[in-house]
């Protein structure tokens, strides 16, 4: 039997978005972590046991693995919360590639690329593909060493496949100016507007209704 991950976690992780069509964009995006309507934005790596939930959700752990570190991070308080201090450090560098870096000379892109260099650098491990408890399967990277020094790989991966396959131009930022989210747009005719029909697709929706109601 597998020792399940706290059921607070759990029911705070289940409600995250995955809206950016990439995973590095939806860590960009895990500062608004979930389908907030007007209230207070959910910073999933507001912790480090938010960081794991995030990773959890984002199916770059399984339940088991999650657990393990979660318990490792009471041991080594001090490693979990460098852990915490990088991946958010990270997120601010591939927010900065997200919004600007489709100009290849661009700084944010020239910073972008020397700190995914370096992670990638260190990323001696193991990759693996396991089932999970649910019936899916999840890829697992197992670090040699430090176990908290792997968790940003599949993420800082997908984002330097991102520059090699050059989809940057079609990185954007959510229409609605008061929204930071930023989405891959893999829509044929390239307009793509709102980070989530949901939230701010329906929001702008329900304005020009009012306005043709109005005018
Ligand atoms: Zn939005």
């Amino acid at each position: 039997m597998r020792s399940p991950v706290s059921p607070a976690l759990v029911a705070r992780t289940s409600s995250f978005v995955f809206v950016g069509e990439r995973l590095w964009l939806d860590f960009v995006n895990s500062d608004d972590a979930t389908h907030a309507r007007g209230e207070a934005r959910t910073d999933a790596l507001d912790s480090f046991e938010g960081f794991v939930g995030w990773l959890s959700a984002a199916r770059l752990l399984d339940d088991e693995r999650a657990t393990a570190l979660l318990r490792r991070a009471l041991q080594q308080p001090t490693g979990s919360s460098a852990a915490l201090h990088e991946a958010r450090r990270l997120r601010n560098v591939l927010r900065a590639l997200a919004e600007r870096g489709d100009a290849p000379h661009e700084r944010a892109t020239q910073t972008a690329i020397a700190e995914i260099n370096r992670i990638l650098g260190r990323s001696a491990g193991t990759r693996r593909v396991e089932p999970r408890s649910d019936g899916g399967f999840v890829r697992n990277f197992v670090t040699a060493g430090d176990v908290f020094a792997g968790l940003m790989i599949p993420v800082i991966e997908s984002a330097a496949d991102g520059l090699v396959s050059g989809e940057l131009v079609r990185v954007r930022k959510c229409a609605d100016p008061k929204c930071a989210r930023v989405f891959y747009d893999g829509s044929r005719n390239g307009k793509r507007r709102w980070c989530d029909m949901k939230t701010c697709g329906n929001r702008a929706k329900a304005a020009r209704h009012r306005k043709k109601l109005s005018g």
